[in-house]
């Protein structure tokens, strides 16, 4: 099966082994590539081989400042950078974000969150998807036409439920956490609106394209991160 992070590869810029260890072993389960960096010079050489689609930077390498390598790695080359810090001042914030970093987190971070940051500045980077036919084994979604059919037959769904099918199905094996689904289907942020509203939809929505709701084949919830779409192909049996 393929994950989030299937094409991917991630720099592990990080002295400490222990996170070094754990933030590599938790990527790699993801399906990212990683490489890891243990100082501010190997961090440098390692993002400048071109084999890495982002940079994880801990601030505080040895060898080198932190924010030298950040506005080193920002001049460079084009790699998208998520910086981490045990420092969580607001104008250290915004210093790292004004010195290039594409995103910002404070240590210790929770892992399933850090990936998650991962995949949305992977994504910025990416083109809008297609915007015609999504077509997984025998559930096809037309988003011209704004019709979904399963097993050949239309399957009544408001605009809402749509939009969502349309796009989890759209990254399939993607996870999304609830507030990014609202970001991006409902548009806007969980200060106004509740991820309840996600989880409400994602049932009615297996009520009418799941033979068995509380089994579904198509839309997985995963612990403690989100929903998925899968496709795990036509079943034969
Ligand atoms: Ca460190």
């Amino acid at each position: 099966m393929t994950t989030a992070g299937d094409t991917y590869a991630v720099l592990v810029a990080e002295d400490d082994m222990g996170s070094r260890t754990a933030t590599r072993l938790f990527l790699q389960r993801f399906g990212y590539r990683v490489g890891e960096a243990v100082d501010g010079p190997g961090t440098l050489r390692e993002a400048n081989l071109g084999h890495y689609d982002l940079v994880l930077l801990d601030l505080g390498l040895p060898g080198l400042d932190g924010e030298e390598v950040l506005s080193r790695l920002r001049r460079e080359s084009p790699l998208p950078v998520i910086v981490l810090t045990g420092r969580s001042e607001e104008r250290e914030r915004i210093r790292v974000l004004d010195l290039g970093a594409d995103d910002y987190l404070v240590k210790p971070c929770s892992l399933p969150e850090l990936e998650a940051r991962i995949r949305a500045v992977l994504r910025r980077g990416q083109p809008a998807p297609d915007t015609g036919r999504i077509e997984h084994s025998d559930l096809l979604i037309d988003r011209n036409a704004h019709r979904v059919q399963l097993h050949g037959a239309i399957v009544d769904l408001t605009p809402k439920e749509f939009d969502l099918l349309a796009f989890l199905a759209g990254s399939p094996d993607q996870v999304f956490t609830r507030e990014e689904l609202l970001e991006h289907v409902w548009g806007s942020t969980q200060d106004w609106q509740d991820p309840a509203t996600v989880t409400e939809h994602v049932r009615r929505l297996r009520l009418k394209i799941e033979q068995d709701p509380a089994k579904p084949r198509w839309l997985h919830t995963v612990r403690g991160v989100g929903y998925r779409f899968v496709d795990i192909g036509t079943l034969d049996s």
